[in-house]
Parts: C-alpha cells; structure tokens; sequence
C-alpha cells in the first residue's frame, strides 16, 4: 500500500533552472543537512512552519490576542515574534489579511500533486520539460516519494530528482532509477569539513554519486542522467584542496557526468530573519567572476565538463 499524503512548501511553475525544459518543482519539506548557506530554510525541517513578513504587517494588532501562548507582541510600533513560545497553532494566520503570518508546508495527496502536473503536460511536452522533485531533500520523505515516482511512471512524466545525496543507500538505488535524471549536489569531500558546515557526514553521499555515477548498475535498460552540482561558496569550499579532491572523485566516476558550478548568492538570505534563525554565512560574499573562472579552470583541467549556473545554490 503507497503511502498517499507528504509535505510540500512550495510548487514552482516554468522553472527554467531545474532540469531540461520547462519544468514544474515540487518543494519536499526536510532535508537531513542543515547547511549553513541553505537559501531554503523553509525546507530544512519536516512540519509546517511559521514565517512572518514585517514588510506586510500593518501593525493591526488583531493576531496579538488571537495567540494563546502570547508569542505575537506588539511593541516599538511593530509586532515581535516570540519564536520560542509558538507552538504552530495557526490562529493568527488565519486572521492576518495581509498575509504577513504565513504557515509554510502543507500536506497534499500524490493524487492530488499528479492531477497539478497533468495540467503542465502540454508545456512539458512542447519543451521537452517534465517535473522536478527538490526540496528540502526529496529522499526525506522516501515513502512519499515512491509514490509519487511509480505514479510518474505510469503517468509517462519524466522526472528530474534535484538532491543532496544523503539517503541510505538501499532506498536510493530503489527509488533513484526511477527517475529520468538526478541532480546531485557535491559540497565537501572532507568528512569532518562536510559534518562541520552539514551537519552530517558525506559518507553515503559519496556512497551513492559512485554509484549513480557508474552508471546506476542498469543493464536492463538507460540509466537515468547525472549531473554533478558543485555549489562555490567562499571560504567554505572553494579551496584548492576541496575542488581538486572533487575533481578526481567526478573524473574517476565511469560515466564522467557533467558538472554544474553554482556560484554562492545572497537571495534568500532574508528568510532567515522571517523565521527568527540565524544566517550562519552573514559575512560571506558571493565569489568574483575570477574566482569563478579559476574554479571552473581547476575542473576542466582535470577533464571535466563544467557550465556556470545561475540558478540558486540551496534551491535544492
Ligand atoms: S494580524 Fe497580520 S497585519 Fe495585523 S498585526 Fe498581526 S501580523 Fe500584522
Ligand atoms: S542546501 Fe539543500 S541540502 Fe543543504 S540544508 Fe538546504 S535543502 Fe538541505
């Protein structure tokens, strides 16, 4: 029996940056890292979430007595969220016309997310799009997600898997085929250096991208394509040491996928203050054009066939 219910916290649609085409992408909330460049923290844990915008409050005062654990204080002509007292009850949401209290993360139906997508075919069949399942991490949410693959399937939707990796490897060899094309983010091959800026070790990233990245061990049939994504974040990873490690395991992988540089950008960065946590990168720039050009020239020296993306490191 497939479970039929899974999180979501957000749909984009004609996303250009997620795979070939024009495409739909799903948001999965959760995700097993907590990195601290994340550009979607919204994503990072598993239940819905609340998210205030002061740029949208009128400072009405209505969400104020509508909390009962006192977590909306109006004060300095503004409204201060107690971020410790919230408890989700979502009374105040439901008040705030101006939609400045948001809940992020919604439950939805895989019937419900196929019939959404049904009505995207025709622009992913002229472009040669189809969905893509990102997150958070898609693979958090393994059983969700299976579902919603076979029902791709039998649906004859192509899907692109946009992930981190961290995944128990018996599930990602089950699930990962299922896929027209994954999307794998490479961060840090330093165990220790990939635990202190994740949270979590790398060993099963690495586990799965060799495994992906020799071709799936498919006989039966393709293989789905790969495509590496080395995010470039200043001072985390962009040392000489990190990207000439990345270099070689990539190079050494039999099929010898492409590899995305996704340069570090700021866009998101707001997020964290919606939600009342701390950006842990406040002081990391985005990488000059020259550091980006020695980045890609490391890479290509080693063999491997590099583009520059512009899309978001962190929409992932
Ligand atoms: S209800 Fe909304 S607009 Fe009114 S004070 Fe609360 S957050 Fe601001
Ligand atoms: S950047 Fe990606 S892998 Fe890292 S915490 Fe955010 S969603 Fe998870």
């Amino acid at each position: 029996m497939r479970p039929s219910i899974g999180f979501i916290f957000d749909v984009k649609r004609f996303a250009l940056h997620d795979g070939p085409g024009l495409r739909t992408t799903l948001f999965l909330k959760g995700c097993p890292l907590s990195c601290m460049g994340c550009h979607n923290p919204e994503g990072q844990r598993a239940g819905p979430e609340l998210l205030f915008r002061p740029d949208r409050c009128t400072v009405c005062g209505d969400c104020v007595p509508a909390c009962p654990r006192g977590a909306l204080v109006l004060e300095d002509g503004g409204i201060r969220v107690a971020w410790d007292e919230c408890r989700l009850e979502s009374a105040c949401v439901e008040l705030c016309l101006p939609g400045a209290l948001e809940l992020v993360g919604k439950s939805r139906s895989v019937e419900e997310i196929l019939d959404l997508l049904e009505e995207d075919r025709i622009y992913f069949d002229e472009s040669q799009g189809g969905v893509t399942f990102s997150g958070g991490e898609p693979f958090f949410q393994p059983d969700f997600l299976r579902s919603l693959l076979h029902g791709c399937k039998e649906r004859d939707l192509p899907v692109v898997l946009d992930t981190c990796g961290h995944c128990q490897p018996e599930i990602f060899r089950e699930l990962a085929p299922l896929a027209s094309h994954l999307l794998f983010d490479l961060k840090l091959m330093d165990e220790d250096r990939h635990e202190a800026y994740t949270g979590v070790h790398n060993r099963w990233i690495l586990e799965n991208l060799r495994w992906a990245g020799n071709g799936f061990e498919r006989s039966d049939g393709p293989s789905p394509a790969l495509t590496v994504r080395i995010p470039l974040i200043p001072g985390v990873n962009d040392d000489e040491e990190n990207l000439l490690a990345s270099a070689e395991f990539v190079g050494g992988l039999g099929t010898r996928p492409p590899v995305d540089v996704l340069p570090y950008h700021r866009l998101g960065v707001d997020k964290y203050d919606r939600m009342g946590r701390d950006y842990h990168l406040s002081e990391v720039a985005p990488p000059p054009e020259g550091a980006v050009k020695s980045a890609v020239r490391l890479l290509e020296e080693a063999g491997l066939k590099v583009t520059v993306r512009g899309e978001h490191y962190g929409d992932d």
